[in-house]
């Protein structure tokens, strides 16, 4: 690397950059399966109560307490990322570092990026 690339990097990474919000939605949950391949309704369990959990979005519900709950909530999963290098961020201030690339962001900028899924 000649100085010059060296020193364009440093700009780059001390100069905020924005951060990504991923909104992917699905038509549907994805249920985890029993051991059959159907929707397993003990996937979650405390005490009385036990039903059914997606293993994209972590929606649950208890078969017995909320015997419709299969619908009730959409499949939503969220998440930031940073833009330079990709990687999740999980929580941030106005202005830190990205922990994998070191790259200064920006938490007031911020670029939604919502994604349909067709199934
Ligand atoms: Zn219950
Ligand atoms: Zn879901
Ligand atoms: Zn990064």
């Amino acid at each position: 690397m000649t100085n010059e690339e060296m020193i364009n990097n440093y700009i780059k990474k001390e100069t905020p950059q924005k951060i990504i919000h991923y909104k992917h939605i699905y038509p549907s949950h994805k249920w985890k399966l029993n051991s059959k391949g159907k929707p397993d309704n003990f996937a979650f369990e405390a005490g009385y109560h036990n039903g059914y959990m997606c293993q994209r979005c972590d929606y649950c519900f208890c078969e017995h307490c909320d015997p419709d709950g299969f619908d009730k909530k959409p499949c939503i999963v969220e998440y930031d990322e940073c833009s330079s290098c990709n990687k999740k961020i999980f929580n941030y201030k106005k202005i830190f570092y990205c922990e994998y690339c070191g790259q200064k962001l920006d938490g007031n900028n911020i670029e939604e990026i919502n994604k349909i899924h067709v199934r």
